[in-house]
Formats: structure tokens, C-alpha cells, sequence
């Protein structure tokens, strides 16, 4: 069967990936080698040496691909090493126009590394689709979405988005980590190119730091595989081993996230210390109809704040949870809880935070994959400390 006709979860788990030839070996070896030995000088097996390509890359790369419907795939060291990639497609003078709520290292390098060789971002409210079209202007090359927002879960519509950015011959990427491939296909809805952390969902046990791009495009591909060796911020093949085993499970990890966030987020409307619970899978939510369109399930990440905002408040139920562990990140198995206004977003001033919601008593949830029962026992006896 080819790939292209395989549905999700065979793809996850076939794509990519055959046994060994060597020994037959059903999981893909970790080839933990820095060169290869030639036959005579130019004759060789396709490997010359494992900065420019490993197995271990390569069935990844092909999997990640098939997963994103896209033909080419491209791994890094880490989601911002992909990242960086995509930056280094533009020149000096180019610009960029992106969305305000935004992963902060991924707003950290545009401004603070890339602003520095010329290349201007700027960031909007990409749910306004008049202030996309304003921010175009005839230096803009790359329009960068992150959908589902972070931490407010707004919804992004990618494909307007697309539609405007094409109209302007701009290319268009879309940080794809919130969502995975299993929720959402940006490529599908009109999208140049794909960009993940995989050290969140497709990882998926918070066990390896990781990136990859996804897209369709033969000659922009050729320039970030020219990138990926020429700059060599690649991963290890023991890395890119840990993903392709992560991927295996992803849409049953997705799945099970989705339906405990769903249940949660439905817990924390009912509680009365909770204000506001954003959770586009929730029917009176502004982005409900949206994310119905354009993800598979409305995704495992769920924020809210409390009726007496503050920082104190907040910290009573952050550090009085067991099962939801204080740290960053997020898509691993476990649920972790987290305190945007002093972590992830704390390099950005109050009163912007204060602008798009994000209070001080706002706390964002990963949900993970436990019993869902056990998950609100956690925060209903961490909510007794209120
Ligand atoms: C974590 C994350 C990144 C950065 O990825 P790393 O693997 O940590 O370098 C980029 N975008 C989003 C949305 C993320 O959550």
C-alpha cells in the first residue's frame, strides 16, 4: 500500500519506516555512526558522512512528511533550530509578519537574533483578518501563524490567512506544535510550510528536544536540506529514534489528551472560584465553529484564571497540585500545569499581557493521558487551598 492512500494511524506507524535490509530489524536501528565507508572514492550507499544524512534521520524525515501530507520532511536539534532554518530562507531587508500571541522563544528569535541581520517581524492579531491584510507590505516574505495561540487558545484561520498572504505572493508557515498533525494539516489548508517542536506532542513522553519541517515545495526544500548540512544543527539519531517511537502512538496520545482536556475544561466552567476557562472545544466559545472546521478535536491544552486575580492566589493552586506537575513545555503523557505570567510569558510587559487576557491569575494546563477522574481530584483538592 503507498503511503498517500494509508490513513493516520497506519501512516504513524508505517510511514517511513521498513525493516531493516540489513538484518531484517522491525524498529528502525539507531545508527549511531558519523561516517559510512565507500567502495572506491564517490561510490557508496547514499551515506557519506551523518551530518549530512542518517537512516535514523531519514525514516523519521519520511514519516514526519507522510503524517503532514507533505513530500519533503527535515529534522533539527530542536523547534527553534527549525525555526531558524525558515528565517534563513529571507534577506536582509525582508519582513515578517506574524501573530502576538506567540511562542516566546519562537518571538525571542525573530526579534532578538534575526532583527539584528536586517529582518523586520511584525506581530498581530492574526484573529482580525483586516490587520493580516494591513500588515502586508511589499517587503513582507513570510507570513508565521501559531494556532492554537499560546496561552489564550484563540483559533487562527489558516487557510484566510493563506488566502491573503497568497494573494500577496507571500510565503506562509505555520508552527504546527499546539495541534499536532493529528488535529490539524496546514499544508492541506493552503500552508507553504510546516514547522513543529517535536519535543511536544509528536515526542510525546517529554523525553527528547526536537524539531522538523514539513512541506511541498522541491526547490525551497532543497535550500533547508542545503541549510540543515550547511549550518548542521541536525539531531542525533538516538533522538530522532525517540520520536519515531513517540509518533507511533500520537493519535491515540491525542485522542485520550483531547477527551480529558474536554472534560476538565468542562469541570473548571462549573467551579466557582474559576472567571474565565478558554478551551475552544467548549460550544460558547468564540473560536468553537472555527476549530470544529479546521482541527480533528479541539486539542489538550486548556487555560484559565480566577476570580480573585493574583499572583498569590494563583501560586495556591500551582503548587498545591500532585499529579499536574509545575514545569514547562507540554504534549508529553504526563499533565503539567504552568503559570504563563510568570514563565513562559514573563519577559512580556503586564499591561500587553493584561491587553489579550492573559491575567495574572491565568494558568495553563497539559493535559496528559492519566484517568481523567484522577486529574480533576488533583485540581479540585489543590482548589481547597483558595
Ligand atoms: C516548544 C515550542 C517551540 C520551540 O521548540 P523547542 O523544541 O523547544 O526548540 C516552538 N513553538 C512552539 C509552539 C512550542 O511550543
Amino acid at each position: 500500500m503507498s503511503t498517500e492512500n494509508m490513513k493516520f494511524a497506519t501512516k504513524a506507524i508505517h510511514a517511513g519506516v521498513d525493516p531493516d535490509p540489513t538484518s531484517g530489524a522491525v524498529m528502525t536501528p539507531i545508527y549511531q555512526t558519523s561516517t559510512y565507508a565507500q567502495e572506491a572514492p564517490g561510490k557508496h550507499k547514499g551515506y557519506e558522512y551523518a551530518r549530512t544524512q542518517n537512516p535514523t534521520r531519514d525514516a523519521l524525515q519520511k514519516n514526519l512528511s507522510a503524517l503532514e501530507n507533505g513530500k519533503f520532511g527535515i529534522c533539527f536539534s530542536s523547534g527553534l533550530a527549525a525555526m531558524d532554518a525558515i528565517m534563513r530562507l529571507l534577506n536582509p531587508g525582508d519582513e515578517i509578519v506574524s501573530c502576538n500571541d506567540l511562542y516566546g522563544g519562537s518571538y525571542r528569535q525573530m526579534v532578538r537574533v534575526h532583527e539584528r541581520y536586517g529582518i523586520k517581524a511584525h506581530f498581530v492579531d492574526m484573529t482580525d483578518l483586516k490587520k493580516v491584510e494591513k500588515a502586508i507590505n511589499k517587503n513582507t516574505k513570510l507570513v508565521w501563524i501559531e494556532t492554537p495561540t499560546n496561552p489564550m487558545l484563540n483559533i487562527i484561520d489558516i487557510q484566510a490567512v493563506c488566502d491573503i498572504a497568497k494573494a500577496h505572493k507571500v510565503l506562509t508557515c505555520v508552527d504546527n506544535t499546539f495541534a499536532s498533525p493529528y488535529l490539524q494539516n496546514p499544508l492541506d489548508l493552503g500552508a507553504d510550510i510546516v514547522t513543529h517542536s517535536a519535543t511536544k506532542y509528536l515526542g510525546g513522553h517529554s523525553d527528547v528536544v526536537h524539531g522538523a519541517i514539513i512541506l511541498n515545495d522541491e526547490a525551497i526544500a532543497q535550500q533547508l536540506y542545503f541549510l540543515q548540512n550547511a549550518v548542521g544543527a541536525v539531531p542525533g539519531p538516538q533522538d530522532c529514534f525517540l520520536v519515531l517511537r513517540g509518533v507511533k502512538t500520537l493519535h491515540l496520545r491525542v485522542e485520550r489528551a483531547c477527551k480529558n482536556a474536554k472534560k476538565i475544561a468542562k469541570y473548571l466552567v462549573g467551579h466557582p472560584k474559576v472567571k474565565n476557562v478558554y478551551y475552544p472545544g467548549l460550544k460558547d466559545n468564540p473560536y468553537y465553529e472555527l476549530a470544529k472546521r479546521q482541527m480533528r478535536h479541539f486539542g489538550a491544552m486548556v487555560s484559565f484564571d480566577l476570580h480573585e486575580d493574583s499572583l498569590e492566589e494563583a501560586s495556591k493552586v500551582l503548587s498545591n497540585t500532585k499529579l499536574f506537575l509545575l514545569a514547562e513545555s507540554l504534549g508529553g503523557v504526563e499533565s503539567l500545569i504552568g503559570h504563563p505570567a510568570t514563565m513562559t510569558h514573563a519577559s512580556i510587559p503586564r499591561e500587553e499581557r493584561l491587553k489579550v487576557g492573559l491575567t495574572d491569575s491565568l494558568i495553563r494546563l497539559s493535559v496528559g493521558i492519566e484517568d481523567v477522574e484522577d486529574l480533576i481530584e488533583d485540581l479540585e483538592q489543590a482548589f481547597v487551598h483558595l
